[in-house]
């Protein structure tokens, strides 16, 4: 991609250098990638050569608060700005220590799927939601022009509210709505020339919808347009997307990937390439697209990760597998015990056989790297749960007053039990209309089972219950 008639020799004298060290990287990525998935969830790209090589042997990745980089001179200094070498210049564009996370999720997203993939982490989920889709809702020509996505109606409720105000209203891009996205003839219907791209949430929070990826993916790509997926809820642990195809994944890294609750973070991961017909002049649109949204739309927009935080959730991130592991069992257990409670009307849980959408959900949540004693990986289905309490919404907001050892928050994906109940809280600003359709009821208690013992959550929901 060098025109070397603009750059100097002293210019291109670096641009050498960091081929060779390219070079190197992408032998020490292959090495990585035959490892297994707790392995590069624990090391990542860190290693003990570059601990000692560059970091005073330091055991953990170094956290880099510097704002800005120093250059050996102006000609380093052009390449670096130019994007014609590996580099980080400024937080806003990059970072050393979010490079060691963007790595790690682009690994572990992209892991056994048999595609590479790249990864921009940002300062929140939803910027990364923004990031992925203005980016494909630019303009291809002059003059008005109709462009539509289709997207699930279930969503978590920032996502719903950054759809139709932001997107909607401000910019009058029309949204198609698939009120059942486990329905694939509903996507079908909705999609024509000028749909941008799909957008789904699975499992969605709360509400636990889901729809089928491989199925969704096929139709997405026969219409040469990307699938984005917030799969937020079940973590690369649970479910990789890109095994299927999916062209975007979305983290909010904030929840269970960063289960301790020190870190707001996001994640955009993108499979190489990606389906698109969206003529962009950058070839790295279509090939790389999160390295695309990273180099331009990022850095011009300016919702950097903090680098602190990219730490944390690093950190977090190093026992993700075991931790998904742990709290979906605990989660199975609480689920089992409410829809057995006379007082419950409805639990929605993937991990519940009576649940609608179980079977669909099995097919693609599984624990990865399990076995089941039978050769087959174990169905694991993440610790989000919800269920509904009898009577009046006066009675839910009795038992979620009364809980004693689970907190009351907006909040989840915790090592820590959190409930909230969503149509006051998280879904409040949708409206009574908007949630009734997206089927978030008063008397809903979303619950995000932790790493407690299960027993103890148990008799702490079975009091609050007996409240009534
Ligand atoms: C929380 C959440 C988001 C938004 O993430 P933030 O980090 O809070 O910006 C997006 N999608 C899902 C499914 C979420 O749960």
């Amino acid at each position: 991609m060098t025109d070397d008639h603009l750059y100097g020799p002293g210019v291109m004298k670096y641009v050498k250098e960091a081929e060779k060290f390219l070079v190197q990287k992408e032998k020490q990525i292959a090495r990585i990638k035959k490892l297994k998935f707790d392995t590069i969830a624990v090391h990542g790209l860190y290693t003990v050569e570059e601990a000692l090589s560059q970091n005073q042997g330091s055991v953990i990745e170094p956290l880099y608060l510097a704002t800005a980089q120093a250059y050996r001179d102006s000609d380093e200094m052009e390449a670096a700005l130019a994007y014609l070498i590996p580099t980080w210049c400024y937080t806003r564009i990059a970072n050393p220590t979010t490079y060691y996370l963007e790595w790690v999720l682009a690994l572990l997203e992209g892991y056994q799927t048999g595609y590479d993939t790249s990864c921009l982490v940002t300062a929140s989920g939803m910027s990364a939601i923004m990031l992925a889709v203005d980016s494909l809702l630019v303009k291809q020509k002059e003059g008005a022009e109709k462009i539509n996505f289709v997207s699930s109606f279930q969503l978590y409720g920032g996502t719903f509210q950054h759809f139709t105000v932001r997107k909607m209203k401000e910019r009058g891009i029309e949204i198609r709505w698939v009120d059942h996205q486990d329905d694939v003839e509903e996507w079908k219907a909705k999609i024509d020339e000028n749909t941008r791209f799909l957008y789904s949430e699975a499992p969605s929070n709360p509400q636990q919808s889901f729809c089928d990826v491989k199925a969704l993916v096929e139709l997405a790509h026969s219409w040469e347009i990307p699938f984005i997926i917030d799969s937020t809820c079940a973590t690369p642990a649970l479910m990789r997307p890109i095994a299927y195809g999916a062209d975007i994944v979305i983290h909010s890294l904030t929840k269970s990937i960063t289960s301790g609750g020190l870190a707001i973070g996001g994640a955009l991961i993108s499979r190489k390439p990606i389906a698109t017909k969206i003529k962009n002049e950058n070839p790295l649109f279509k090939q790389s697209f999160a390295e695309y949204v990273k180099f331009l739309p990022y850095r011009d927009n300016g919702p950097a990760a903090a680098p602190l935080n990219a730490l944390f959730a690093l950190n977090d991130l190093r026992t993700l597998r075991s931790k998904m592991d742990l709290v979906s069992a605990n989660s199975e257990k609480v689920a089992e015990y409410l829809s057995q409670h006379p007082k419950v009307y409805q639990v929605d849980y993937l991990g519940l056989e009576s649940f609608s959408l179980h079977n669909l959900a099995k097919k693609f949540m599984k624990l990865v790297d399990s076995d089941d004693g039978k050769g087959k990986e174990v169905n694991r289905y993440g610790h989000l749960l919800s269920f509904r309490v009898d009577g009046p919404p006066q009675n839910a907001r009795k038992v979620f007053d009364n809980l004693k050892i689970i907190f009351r928050a907006g909040d989840m994906g915790r090592i820590k039990s959190i409930a909230t109940i969503p149509a006051i809280s998280t879904h409040l600003q949708q409206g009574e209309e908007a949630r009734a359709k997206a089927d978030v009821p008063p008397q809903m208690i979303r619950l995000c089972v932790g790493a407690e013992n299960p027993d103890d959550i148990i008799a702490d929901l079975d009091q609050a219950l007996g409240s009534l």
